[in-house]
């Protein structure tokens, strides 16, 4: 895999995980605000129910003043300071913007209008001032009118006002939660949807970009980069695979092994292209020669093996001479040079019960590799005996 197409790929899934983070983060922020939004409600709900129970204080501890229990007074300025605390805080409230212009016109008609709770509130805390601070009594006009505006203030409209206030800004945190409740919603079906592009589009082919590079690395790293033929590695694992298979079908299995004579000299001759082209030639005449089922690999150099399943001995001579025949009756086209190129072959069968057949294999075969090229080269070792010339011709023809 080029570093390039890594890069491709990195830059895909960082895209992918990055839309996934963004959208999780709205998401979030989205939550927060809506926490926000009900602790704000669920505040000035507080505030106003305690608007409520002062409002009702206020008028108990003014009728026990007017009673002449002198001890209510300080209470009655406590309660008046908390109540007009509280008012502030409501006034507070309704100065924040509350993006529904609607119920922000409705709250600030309902708190500063003509018959506004800001002003009833104004009369109400200013009639229980005069209250608290006043030693006249009943009688006097204006302590009369006082502390009959908070009693009627307070059996109705302060409460009705606040009430109002409280409804307001209930139906107005409803409906922003619900519009915050849709935004979640629409964001996590995106994130959905995100994830299933993502998996359909970015994932999907990414999964099947890399599982092809790791095929081709695989048959790269079994394969020989000249001849394309088996490496070492991969020919020893496809012949211990045969191995098993022949050892418990109890069938022969041979081996050959095939070595150019005298390469160094075409190299020295022709150059190493034109020896790197004969391997070539070599390798395509050895698997034209081979039957499916063979396993053909370059071991070495310029040494090649055949492994030849239900195949005795006598029976793998007979391929190994064709193959033999085959390279040296036929002399090589390369780089405009024809090339003359014999092989020596030494052969074994398998012993399937050695401890490792495959490896006792190719020493015998190489050690009758050795006698054919002592013994003149464009050979095939061994030589076969009367009786396994019978047992060849017996058994007949592989198929
Ligand atoms: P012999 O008949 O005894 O086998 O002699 P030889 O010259 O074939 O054997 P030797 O082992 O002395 O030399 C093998 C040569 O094969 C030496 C090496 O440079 C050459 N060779 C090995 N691999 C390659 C290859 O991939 N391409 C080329 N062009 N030559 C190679
Ligand atoms: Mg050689
Ligand atoms: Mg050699």
């Amino acid at each position: 895999m080029s570093t390039l197409t890594a890069r491709g790929l990195t830059l895909r899934y960082l895209i992918a995980l990055g839309l996934v983070a963004f959208l999780s983060i709205a998401s979030h922020f989205v939550v927060k605000d809506m926490l926000r939004v009900s602790k704000g409600s669920a505040e000035i709900i507080n505030v106003s129910g305690r608007q409520r129970m002062l409002s009702q204080r206020i008028v108990g501890l003014a009728l026990e003043l007017d009673r002449g229990d002198e001890s209510a007074r300080a209470s009655l300025k406590a309660a008046i300071k908390e109540f007009r605390m509280a008012h502030v805080k409501l006034l507070d409230f309704a100065k924040v913007a509350i993006d529904s212009p609607a119920a922000e016109a409705r709250l600030r008609d309902t708190y500063f209008g003509a018959a506004g709770t800001d002003h009833a509130m104004q009369l109400y805390l200013a009639a229980a001032d005069r209250i608290a601070d006043s030693s006249r009594k009943t009688g006097q006009p204006q302590y009369d009118a006082d502390l009959a505006l908070l009693q009627a203030s307070a059996r109705g409209p302060l409460l009705e006002a606040l009430e109002q206030v409280v409804t307001i800004h209930q139906s107005v945190s409803e409906e922003r939660t619900e519009r915050l409740v849709l935004i979640q919603r629409l964001l996590v079906a995106v994130v959905v949807i995100t994830l299933q592009i993502e998996a359909l589009f970015i994932f999907r082919p990414m999964v099947r970009d890399i599982s092809g590079y790791v095929r081709q690395l695989m048959d790269l790293a079994d394969r020989d980069y000249l001849t394309g033929l088996a490496n070492r590695r991969a020919f020893s694992d496809k012949a211990r695979i045969e191995i098993l298979r022949a050892r418990r079908h109890r069938h022969p299995l041979s081996i050959i092994l095939v070595d150019a004579d005298y390469f160094k000299q075409i190299n020295d001759m022709h150059g190493h292209l034109v020896g790197d082209a004969v391997l070539v030639a070599l390798a395509h005449s050895l698997e034209a020669g081979a039957r499916q089922e063979d396993v053909v690999g370059r071991i070495g150099g310029e040494e090649f093996a055949v492994l030849l399943p239900e195949t005795s001995l006598p029976q793998a001579r007979e391929v190994a001479e064709r193959l033999r025949r085959s390279m040296a009756g036929c002399p090589i086209q390369a780089h405009g040079k024809s090339v003359e190129v014999t092989v020596s072959i030494g052969m074994a069968s398998v012993p399937l019960d050695a401890a490792d057949p495959l490896t006792a294999a190719l020493g015998t075969a190489d050690a009758m590799l050795y006698k054919a090229k002592e013994s003149g080269r464009n050979c095939v070792w061994p030589k076969l005996t009367r009786v396994d010339t019978e047992s060849a011709s017996q058994s007949g023809n592989r198929s």
